[in-house]
């Protein structure tokens, strides 16, 4: 690491803690040269894959966005905001597990019909309905059937 204040490459870590919220290590290093010290932090890179929209142009990821779809299909429904942090917290991991510089909103759309299937069949089919409707009707049709034939078999069971 070069000193910022005379450029010299011979610099040496003299302290290293971890934050408060162990995201990050903060160094104290020193100058061998003009002796002036100074602070560095590392963190993981934590940059989210931009989404990439059916129009092929390309949006950042948008957290409150997300929240506000879930909480749209959550509205008047027996879930509590941990269940949906939790899931959208779940999303974001998937995200971030991807590795990936980009990936198609359509996959976190199926990520959260996923989620909200586990947690609420109402909301999930709100959900689905906004999201499916335009492009593929015929699916959204046949998962109602889906989930109709096994409710009936569990009250039949
Ligand atoms: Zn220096």
């Amino acid at each position: 690491m070069r000193c910022p204040f005379c450029g010299a490459e011979d610099t040496k870590v003299i302290d290293s803690r971890l934050s408060a919220e162990a995201d990050s290590i903060r160094r104290r290093r020193s100058c061998s040269e003009c002796n002036e010290r100074f602070t560095t932090y590392e963190t993981a890179e934590l940059t989210l894959p931009r989404l990439i929209k059916r129009d092929e142009s390309r949006v950042a990821f948008d957290e409150d966005k997300l929240r506000s779809s879930f909480l749209k299909a959550l509205e008047k429904r027996p879930v509590s905001i941990d269940a949906v942090d939790s899931a959208i917290k779940g999303i974001i991991h998937r995200l971030r597990a991807t590795g990936e510089r980009e990936v198609a909103s359509r996959l976190v759309g199926d990520w959260v019909m996923d989620a909200l299937r586990e947690l609420d069949e109402v909301a999930y089919v709100r959900f689905a309905s906004v999201y499916r409707s335009f492009q593929d009707v015929n699916a959204f049709r046949e998962e109602i059937e889906r989930m109709e034939n096994a409710s009936d078999s569990t009250k039949k069971g």
